[in-house]
């Protein structure tokens, strides 16, 4: 409520700006909506999705040029060359996402100075788009035959559009495919393993990002009515991060704070510096670069969040409400085999982590994988999820082979996991981590999300999270921040989110380390009533009381073979396995 009615107030503040306020101000806030446009494109790209681009401002080159090109050599209408200008960049952008988001940690920054270059020198060197000169003479915007000549009448279009594009991408990270893309943080391991494509989320976000600061050059090269190629270099480029980076750069708001920070700072300095200091020069980069050191030191997530605190009402989490429940998979008969191994390694350069594995794990049955720490246990589960596909073998889900499958569709088919080294996403709620775990069970579009068109499905993912948090004795964390909780009841988060997944086949790495007795034996219960129901449990762990008392079936590993297999209480005679396993002794 507190937020409705501080966007009421930011929007009647806006509205009445242009009336009040002189032209020089109106021509800055007009270029501070247009900064924030493409901002918003990086609070997406690189605050949520983890991707750093330096290379926007050739993305608002390409929208500048296009209807530029357009409008004063074949005199198409500008309402005409913004639909075809966006059509270039998703092409531009497609291309070049396609090859540079393959790139990991420091060459994708690299990689989009690299195109943000080649674009910026492609427009001033291209005779037909003016070299540096540039074009002049493009039209003025009309709407309804009114032209928009002067920078108040301008102001309206940029700002309507600009709370358009915040709207749009605040409904989208409120969604499914919003989760799938803020999943990307926690490393693309956990996101495939939960069934997210994570190529396809990668290059969805950059497009999106592009197609922002491609409407912002369309809009800038109407407002300017000329264009040359200035504006789009690569200094640009890293002013746009720099003012996300101040404003908060995993905040949608961020962006037009960071803008309008920044925006407003560069003018103040342009005029005071050279006063102060008695000589002209470009003193104002000198104090940016200072500055960003110190908001890098002091406020590294950026100044938006040091304002949030000052609301005493935060911004809502989702929250669940009644819904119709999923559809389920079908449950197998108990005792039909769903997982195979056969003859499983895996080589790490001159070690073998897992040496001639075979195992088979049935329906309602639990099967532990037990043996000492570095036996392969980890390396068997990231085998079979397809996180680390095997090096030779063969494995089998359910009749079909699946060793050479990607990790998501393994997980499409009814595999899901939890992780030794526990991966949620620290700042979601419980609630929105475990329902990435129901990413697959869901199939509305990025433009669905934005509209906010896929609220019942997204209702009905919600309630099924919730269904799962209190199947797990979570019900009272359910809105906790995920890294609020202590480390144990983190792992059974991740096993109610792998349990989101509706799976046939449940592997847990270690669920019961760093839980106290009586969440052991809850645990235990829970991971029980699944085996009744049908579920396949396939388990690591260390505690033996736990192990011995759960289980239906054991196998030993060691030295990435398997020693043994059989009833726990054989596997405990077992005199290799004492040997082995327990150094002899009793
Ligand atoms: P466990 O889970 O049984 O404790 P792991 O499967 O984690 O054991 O590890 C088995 C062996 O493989 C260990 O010697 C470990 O150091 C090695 N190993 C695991 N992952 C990798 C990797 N990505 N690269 C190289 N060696 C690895
Ligand atoms: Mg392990």
């Amino acid at each position: 409520m507190k937020n409705f009615r501080f966007l009421f107030a930011f929007i009647v503040t806006l509205a009445l700006g242009p009336l009040v306020l002189p032209e020089f101000y109106v021509t800055l806030l007009n270029y501070i909506g247009l900064y924030a446009i493409v901002a918003l494109g990086l609070v997406l790209l690189t605050g949520v999705g983890g991707l750093t681009s330096f290379g926007q401002a050739a993305f608002v080159g390409v929208g500048a040029y296009t209807t530029a090109y357009l409008t004063t050599v074949y005199g198409v209408s500008p309402w005409l060359t913004l639909p075809a200008g966006l059509a270039v960049t998703a092409a531009v952008a497609l291309s070049i996402g396609f090859i540079t988001l393959r790139l990991s940690g420091h060459f994708l920054p690299l990689g989009t100075i690299a195109w943000g270059i080649s674009l910026y020198y492609l427009f001033g060197s291209v005779d037909f788009l003016g070299g540096h000169t540039g074009i002049s003479g493009i039209p003025a915007l009309q709407i309804f035959g009114f032209e928009l000549k002067s920078g108040r009448q301008f102001y309206y279009l940029i700002w309507a559009l600009l709370l358009v594009i915040v709207v749009a991408t605040r409904n989208l990270l409120d969604s499914r495919e919003g989760r799938a893309v803020r999943s990307l943080k926690g490393g693309t391991l956990m996101a495939e393993s939960m069934g997210v494509n994570t190529p396809r989320s990668k290059i969805v976000i950059f497009t999106i990002a592009a197609l922002y600061a491609c409407l912002s050059g369309w809009l800038y090269a109407h407002l300017q009515r000329f264009v040359n190629p200035t504006p789009f270099s690569l200094n640009q480029g890293i002013e746009y991060l720099f003012m996300v980076v101040v404003g908060g750069v995993a905040y949608v708001w961020g962006a037009i704070l960071g803008a309008g920070l920044i925006t407003i700072l560069k003018q103040w300095l342009q005029d005071w510096l050279p006063q102060l200091l008695g000589q002209s020069g470009n003193f104002e980069m000198i104090v940016f670069g200072l500055l960003m050191i110190l908001v890098l030191h002091r406020a590294r997530e950026g100044l938006w969040p040091i304002i949030l605190r000052l609301i005493p009402e935060h911004p809502e989490r989702p929250r669940v409400a009644h819904a119709d429940a999923l559809p389920r998979r079908a449950i197998l008969p108990a005792g039909s085999v769903l997982l195979e191994i056969n003859n499983a390694s895996k080589r790490f350069g001159g070690l073998i982590a897992n040496d001639r594995m075979n195992f088979k794990v049935r329906s309602a049955e639990i099967m532990a994988l037990i043996g000492p720490n570095g036996a392969g246990k980890s390396t068997m589960f990231n085998g079979i999820s397809g996180v680390d596909p095997l090096t030779s073998g063969e494995i089998s889900f359910c009749g079909e082979r699946i060793e050479a499958l990607e990790a998501r569709e393994i997980a499409r088919r009814g595999i899901s996991r939890s992780f030794q080294h526990v991966r949620l996403l620290p700042t979601m709620s419980v609630l929105e981590n475990v329902a990435i775990g129901a990413h697959l069970r869901g199939s509305k579009s990025f433009i669905h999300a934005a509209c906010h068109a896929e609220r019942a499905e997204e209702a009905r993912l919600l309630h099924e999270a919730a269904l799962q948090i209190e199947r797990c004795g979570l019900a009272e964390h359910m809105y906790d921040a995920a890294s609020s909780l202590p480390l144990g009841k983190q792992r059974i988060v991740e096993i109610a989110r792998a349990l989101a997944a509706d799976p046939c086949l449940l592997l847990l790495d270690e669920p019961a380390a760093g839980l106290r007795y009586l969440e052991k034996q809850a645990l235990a219960d829970l991971l029980r009533r699944l085996r009744d129901q049908g579920m396949g449990i396939l388990l690591v762990e260390h505690d033996m009381d736990f192990v011995m008392g759960l289980a239906d079936r054991v196998v030993v590993m060691e030295f990435g073979q398997k020693l043994a297999e059989g009833l726990p209480e054989e596997v405990q005679r077992n005199p290799a396995v004492l040997e082995a396993y327990l150094g002899g002794v009793e």
